[in-house]
């Protein structure tokens, strides 16, 4: 049962790939690349503008999912909702009052860019094994801190999150087991030792 389940997995993957690419978290993250890769200005209709795993998505598809950009008023951190969320997201407000988002980018504010890179970035470390393992491409390179790379990873990339977590375990787990095995063998071999003590 279990090597059968192994076999078929990567057929399972491929179908959930497709699957996610047609929800809203995938169209959003997309969305997101997109949105660091290109001022939203210089969006030609119909250009494409993300491409990983043979999946491409052009703008037009884009803007026709629904998706607008956000601004905070404050820092102009731009992000992205879905048209249906819009008007509650544009009724937020400040503790002051205020309006915290707008469609209109606040003038004379520069937002605060990180220089954190997504884990999934092309110029990551571990991207070869990455790609081996057929984790997703992400050109996130303004994140801000730790905290905010972890979550960018949790909700940005779900899959590809619960994939390396999944991995992390499995390392541990095997760490686990090892020291395990060497606390068992230095137990016998003390054992052993104070017996041959004895028997001397
Ligand atoms: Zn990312």
């Amino acid at each position: 049962m279990e090597a059968g389940g192994e076999y078929i997995r990567p057929a399972v993957q491929e179908a959930e790939e497709h699957m996610t690419m047609h929800d809203n978290v995938a169209v959003e993250e997309m969305l997101r690349d997109a949105e660091d890769a290109i001022e939203p200005g210089d969006l030609a209709t119909g250009q494409v503008i993300s491409q990983s795993q043979d999946m491409t998505m052009t703008t037009s598809e884009l803007q026709s999912a629904g998706w607008v950009y956000v601004y905070d008023t404050l820092t102009a951190d731009r992000s992205v909702v879905n048209r249906n969320m819009l008007p509650q997201q544009l009724e937020k407000r400040r503790l002051d009052g205020s309006y915290a988002f707008s469609t209109r980018r606040p003038e004379g504010v520069d937002p605060i860019r990180g220089q954190l890179k997504c884990l999934l970035h092309d110029d990551g470390p571990n991207r070869e094994r990455y790609n081996s393992m057929g984790l997703v491409h992400c050109v996130k390179s303004n994140l801000l801190t730790e905290l905010a790379r972890e979550r960018h990873m949790k909700y940005r990339h779900p899959r590809a999150f619960a994939t390396l977590e999944d991995e992390r375990r499995r390392e541990d787990r095997d760490a686990e087991r090892l020291e395990r095995i060497a606390l068992t063998d230095s137990i016998r071999a003390m054992a052993d030792s104070n017996r041959g003590a004895k028997d001397a």
